[in-house]
């Protein structure tokens, strides 16, 4: 008892003195009693922390003249320059194969671009741009400490790098008498083109998002794609050496029709090889779409049935990746749900879960079972959340 009583106040020094650091957040230091449906008229004691207003901001806001709330906030840091933060070139290389198995190097954070749905862009706000030289730098010691063969250059959206030529150009020539090879996985379709840099850093398959099927509903998103770009920007890649272009669509999206649906396989027949990757939408926290619902089950396979046998009717030939829409439910919760999920992945681990998103493991049965017996509603995160609600990621500014 002693032992463990002197190891528990050490711990909770520890924890307080983290939580003076800013953007350091701990949760067993603030309260977590924040009922699902309270509204900001609801009572300040339900959002009252038990310490800590030294680093936590005390904010004020007022919605619609219904309420003043005041809670307590956390702001997350930001890394202002990207060239002096510390970049590490020094990687463990493992002597079994991984997924990813190469250098990966973040050339710029953020997006220049406003997808509604889209969490990233906000995660990741504002846009940071790494310079040539400092990749180029990070790339040298990281090939000379690592001995792999592939650089990858990552961002969000990698084909609105403002110097993407120059640093294609300048790898290019540094790595190629190397056999190092080059990689760009995030390609906008509007930003794909076949320019001498890009061009080198060709790949066996191509990958973009036009996520919705018409322009209408793309308009809706802010995805400002045209059918004919899509068309005639995946048409280029496959002609100038590209093997296959995979489009991924979402569907279940707010405002979405039939003809949206049908959209998508006639946009698909224009295209010749291509395969595409159909998801259910997920409203997620801190995206512009975070107080949208998620569409149910049953509606999501009436859709997916739709769109198979559209596209069976307009391009057979086209091979369609249907993501499950029961694995999409559980991601769904699992993102927008409070501390209560705690105790249901708590239970699905009990009852022998284990890497759920792994296809062959996922058992949706036990998931159920395991938010009946832990008596939380699941439905309840799935819910269209109204303009007054407070939200479980509403503490993080
Ligand atoms: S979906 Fe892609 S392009 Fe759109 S905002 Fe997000 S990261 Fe940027």
């Amino acid at each position: 008892q002693g032992a463990e009583g002197r190891e528990h106040r050490a711990k909770s020094a520890v924890l307080k003195e983290l939580a003076k650091i800013e953007g350091v957040y701990v949760p067993s230091l603030n309260s977590s009693r924040l009922p699902a449906r309270r509204t900001i008229g609801g009572s300040l004691e339900q959002y009252s922390s038990s310490g800590h207003e030294s680093i936590l901001r005390k904010q004020s806001r007022e919605d619609k003249g219904i309420a003043l709330l005041e809670q307590y906030c956390v702001e997350k840091r930001i890394i202002k320059d990207l060239d002096n933060s510390f970049f590490p070139t020094d990687i463990v290389v493992p002597y079994i194969q991984i997924v990813h198995d190469r250098i990966g190097i973040e050339i710029m954070r953020g997006c220049p671009h406003k997808c509604k749905f889209c969490q990233a862009c906000k995660i990741f706000h504002p846009l940071r741009i790494r310079s040539v030289d400092r990749i180029m730098e990070i790339a040298e010691e990281s090939v000379k400490n690592t001995g792999y063969e592939e650089i990858s250059l990552l961002s969000l959206s990698s084909g609105d790098y403002p110097h993407i030529e120059e640093l294609a150009g300048r790898l290019e020539e540094k790595f190629k008498p190397l056999g190092v090879k080059i990689s760009l996985p995030s390609l906008r379709v509007s930003t794909f083109e076949e320019r001498s840099g890009i061009d080198t850093l060709r790949r066996a398959g191509l990958t973009f998002a036009p996520e919705a099927g018409s322009e209408r509903l793309r308009s809706t998103l802010d995805k400002k794609i045209t059918d004919a770009e899509i068309i005639e920007k995946s048409r280029g890649a496959l002609n100038s050496g590209w093997r296959k272009v995979k489009l991924y669509f979402m569907i279940g999206l707010p405002g979405e029709t039939f003809e949206d649906l049908d959209a998508i396989a006639s946009l698909t027949g224009k295209i010749k090889n291509v395969n595409l990757s159909i998801n259910p939408f997920i409203p997620k926290p801190h995206s512009d779409f975070e107080r949208e619902g998620m569409e149910d089950l049953e509606t999501l396979k009436g859709k997916q049935r739709h769109l198979c046998s559209m596209l069976y009717a307009l391009c057979s030939r086209a091979k369609a990746d249907f993501h499950n829409p029961e694995t999409s439910k559980i991601e769904a919760i699992l993102a927008r749900g409070d501390r209560r999920i705690g105790k249901v992945i708590l239970k699905a681990w009990e009852k022998g879960l284990r890497l759920q998103a792994w296809t062959e493991n996922f058992n949706y049965n036990l998931w159920d079972h395991a938010f009946q017996e832990t008596g939380v509603d699941p439905e309840i995160y799935l819910k269209r959340k109204e303009k007054n609600e407070i939200l479980p990621w509403g503490f993080i500014k």
